[in-house]
């Protein structure tokens, strides 16, 4: 049995995975905050797979690990992982004594790319662009994780399309995250709710200008986000995720609106057929956790192949 954890903000999902390849147990426990909290974490998820699954700690053969930040999937060690209170952990080697097994880390949406592309029948090529508080992909072809030589490969979030666009918060202007990030929604939108992206497309809806602006942004970056893929991978598919992604219909909609306006202004653009290569990753996909999980159960921490 193979475990993959996709170590979130606010939650962490454990899920355990059986030599075909099915899922046969998921749990969920609150993150907690900081390093020593992640660490325990990230244990007590795996060990409720016992009572929670019936899976005991004996029958499992490896762990992996997808958490947001720098990873260097060698030691197993996470930098600047500001959303959980990290600045630096050696998470493998704290997490490896307790369990027993072996554990392996990768950035958390490098992960779900590679479970997208398993998610997505496991062949061909699939970029994974994450919708979530920042913008990020990963990019999988014929079952390999492109990491780049510094784990850069796929930050396409900072990617500029605008000098005149809004602030992002790596101090460039227009980046594909400054338009269609949630944090950046968010703090834009700047009215109190529990879902800023959701109550922008609703009062979208309801003809707030503001709203139809920024909702307008979000297809404009997002839009953005799939041309700079296919240009620089030409993937089979680029496949949104992320909690942004969430919005289902409503999102997608909008963005094949924006890639169809822009093909019908460039028989270049139109002759890459953007629109038909960009779909949803389906509702409660635990893509990044069964990604980890394949990473885990890697021979090599680089080679990372689907079905591993
Ligand atoms: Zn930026």
């Amino acid at each position: 049995m193979r475990v993959g954890l996709d170590v979130g903000g606010t939650k962490t999902a454990a899920i355990a995975v059986d030599e075909s390849g099915q899922i046969r147990g998921r749990v969920r426990l609150a993150t907690g905050w900081g390093g020593d909290a992640v660490i325990q974490t990230i244990i007590a998820a795996v060990r409720s797979l016992g009572p929670e699954a019936g899976i005991g700690l004996d029958a499992i053969s490896s762990v992996g690990i997808g958490i947001p930040g720098q990873v260097d999937v060698r030691t197993g060690r996470v930098e600047h992982a500001v959303n959980l209170g990290v600045a630096s952990l050696e998470l493998a080697a704290a997490v490896e004594p307790a369990l027993g097994v072996r554990v392996r880390v990768e950035n958390d949406v490098k992960a779900a790319a590679l479970g997208a592309y398993e998610l997505h029948g496991g062949s061909g090529s699939v970029a994974y662009l994450n919708l979530g508080t920042g913008i990020a992909a990963g990019v999988v072809d014929g079952g390999v994780l492109s990491r780049g030589t510094r784990g850069t490969a796929g930050e396409v979030g900072h990617v500029s399309v605008d000098p005149n666009g809004p602030l992002c918060r790596c101090g460039q202007h227009g980046c594909i995250e400054a338009f269609a990030g949630g944090g950046s929604i968010e703090a834009r939108w700047g009215r109190p709710g529990a879902l800023p992206v959701r109550d922008v497309f609703d009062a979208a809806d309801a003809g707030d200008p503001r709203a139809i602006e920024l909702r307008a942004g979000l297809a404009y970056g997002v839009a953005a986000g799939v041309r700079v893929l296919v240009l620089t991978t030409d993937v089979d598919s680029v496949v949104l995720g992320g909690g942004v992604s969430a919005l289902g219909a409503r999102l997608l909609d909008d963005v094949r609106a924006e890639l169809a306006a822009s093909a019908a202004a460039s028989p270049f653009l139109r002759s890459l057929a953007l629109e038909e290569r960009v779909e949803l990753l389906p509702a409660g996909s635990p893509a990044a956790a069964l990604g980890a999980a394949l990473i885990g159960a890697a021979r090599d921490p680089e080679e990372a192949l689907a079905h591993g």
